[in-house]
């Protein structure tokens, strides 16, 4: 069940500071992603190519709806038609993925790199280095229906908050370094995307616009 109440003051505390909410909806059934969208909620996030959609058929036409979890490239095909933001692009090669098949398509997809900012290795995303290489890479191609719009990630998890806080810096200061250096057509750096429902307050105050955030509001997953 959703939190009404809890969404209310979520959401009026983060627009006020200009911070994108992503619901984060994955589990969940059609009729609470439903209610949340009556509240107003237009931006929802799902983890799973097949339930994201099943639901984006059910559901109405002007949700943003993001991808945050890991994307296989064979799936590629399937958000590409309607997806709003891919958080979890990691690799050139995903990236020359999306940009083939949303040229089928004439599209223009918008993404986010992630990276790996914690120290638990079953965590996905591209470490400092690679970032590195990657954006070196692009300048030589042409990905004409791809826009890089920021970086992605997720911190440890652990009680240990101060970690936590050093590795929201991490991200911050390399989402800055790259928006100074580097920027073309195909790169255009606006978007942190960082912040879950345990740490989404201290995300903030290291730097996050966008936070995701799903057992707050929907209540925990099974
Ligand atoms: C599930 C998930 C979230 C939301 O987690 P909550 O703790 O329920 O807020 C955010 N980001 C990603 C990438 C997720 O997989």
């Amino acid at each position: 069940m959703i939190n009404q109440q809890v969404y209310k003051n979520l959401i009026a505390e983060l627009t006020s500071n200009n911070i994108t909410l992503v619901a984060v909806s994955k589990t969940k059934p059609v009729e609470e992603i439903k209610q949340l969208y009556d509240l107003g909620q237009r931006d929802f996030g799902e983890n799973y190519v097949q339930e994201l959609v099943e639901k984006q058929k059910q559901l109405p036409q002007d949700i943003r709806w993001h991808f945050i979890g890991h994307l296989q490239s064979n799936k590629v095909r399937q958000i590409v038609p309607f997806v709003h933001l891919i958080h979890g692009v990691d690799s050139l090669k995903l990236l020359k993925e999306i940009n083939k098949q949303a040229a089928k398509i004439n599209r223009a997809v918008d993404c986010l790199l992630q990276i790996h900012i914690a120290t638990e290795e079953t965590k996905f995303g591209m470490n400092e280095a690679e970032l590195l290489t990657l954006l070196k890479d692009i300048n030589g191609i042409e990905l004409k229906n791809v826009r890089i719009c920021g970086l992605m990630g997720m911190a440890s998890f652990t009680d240990d908050l101060e970690k936590v806080r050093g590795e929201f810096k991490q991200l911050r200061r390399l989402f800055d370094r790259v928006k100074r250096q580097y920027s073309s057509s195909q790169l255009q750096f606006s978007i942190v995307s960082m912040g879950m429902t345990a740490d989404y307050k201290m995300a903030i105050e290291e730097g996050s616009n966008m936070v995701r955030i799903g057992s707050l509001i929907f209540g925990e997953r099974n």
